[in-house]
């Protein structure tokens, strides 16, 4: 299965952000990496992000609601996003989680949304500092998967984020020992619950991936792709973190 790289935008970019896109599009038009590149912008550019990739990229969503439309001020649907022209969206974002309190059954029930509306999920999951150290990384992982992760969840396109809180917007990724032990993890928690078909999904690594660190990263075993946050944001370097898969 080709690696994903995601980059999340977060809550930047404005309408200028855009040349960003049009130049990793034509990058990518020179000359193809051997990964799928997907890049998640803000809700409000993503139409236009998507005409600026010219089918070179895809464009995904940050967040949606479970729910297809409603009385939800503010709150942008999984169909909205497609209908915008995303084909993906991230869900269950740690910072979704400890901002707007999200549970990993509103989480599920994104994710389900998200195929409901036609488009792909990335799940993601990852342990706090505290957990950490008090020997809960694996748990808390375990606990995210069984609850954020509906049991439709086979469709090898989907993927599921690690992404340690400590790690995320910090310079300070986690170590190859660390990422290591938790994709393995993963794995293990989606093929018990799976069976083979737990082995076609891709366990995404996210927590300050640069291009000096995203080559040995993603040689590590069970990485199927990145998640990439603030390097996302700059073309150049983005795009040289694309071409670490060789
Ligand atoms: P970062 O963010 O690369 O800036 O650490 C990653 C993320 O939150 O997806």
């Amino acid at each position: 299965m080709r690696a994903l790289i995601a980059g999340n935008w977060k809550m930047h970019g404005l309408e200028a952000q855009l040349d960003e896109i049009e130049t990793i599009a034509a990058s990518v038009k020179a000359s193809p990496p051997a990964v799928d590149v997907l890049i998640c912008p803000p809700s409000t550019l993503i139409s236009r992000a998507v005409q600026k990739s010219a089918g070179r990229l895809n464009i995904g969503g940050q967040d949606c609601r479970s729910e297809a439309d409603g009385p939800f001020t503010g709150d942008v649907s999984a169909e909205m996003l497609k209908d915008a022209g995303a084909s993906t969206v991230i869900v269950g974002h740690s910072e979704r989680r400890k901002h707007y309190g999200e549970s990993n059954s509103m989480v599920a029930k994104k994710a389900q949304a998200a195929w409901r509306a036609g488009i792909l999920a990335i799940i993601c999951i990852g342990e706090t500092a505290t957990q950490r150290r008090e020997g809960q990384a694996l748990s808390t992982c375990g606990h995210q998967i069984a609850g954020s992760v509906p049991d439709e969840m086979t469709l090898a396109a989907n993927a599921i984020g690690y992404e340690p809180l400590w790690a995320i917007g910090t310079g300070r990724s986690a170590t190859h020992d660390e990422i290591v032990e938790v994709h393995a993890y993963i794995r293990k928690c989606l093929v018990t619950r799976f069976g083979a078909k737990g082995r076609n999904l891709r366990i995404l690594y996210g927590g300050s991936v640069d291009p000096s660190n995203a080559r040995e990263i993603m040689a590590l075993p069970e990485v199927g792709g990145l998640l990439v946050g603030g390097e996302s944001l700059k073309a150049k370097e983005f795009d040289s973190i694309l071409r670490v898969v060789p």
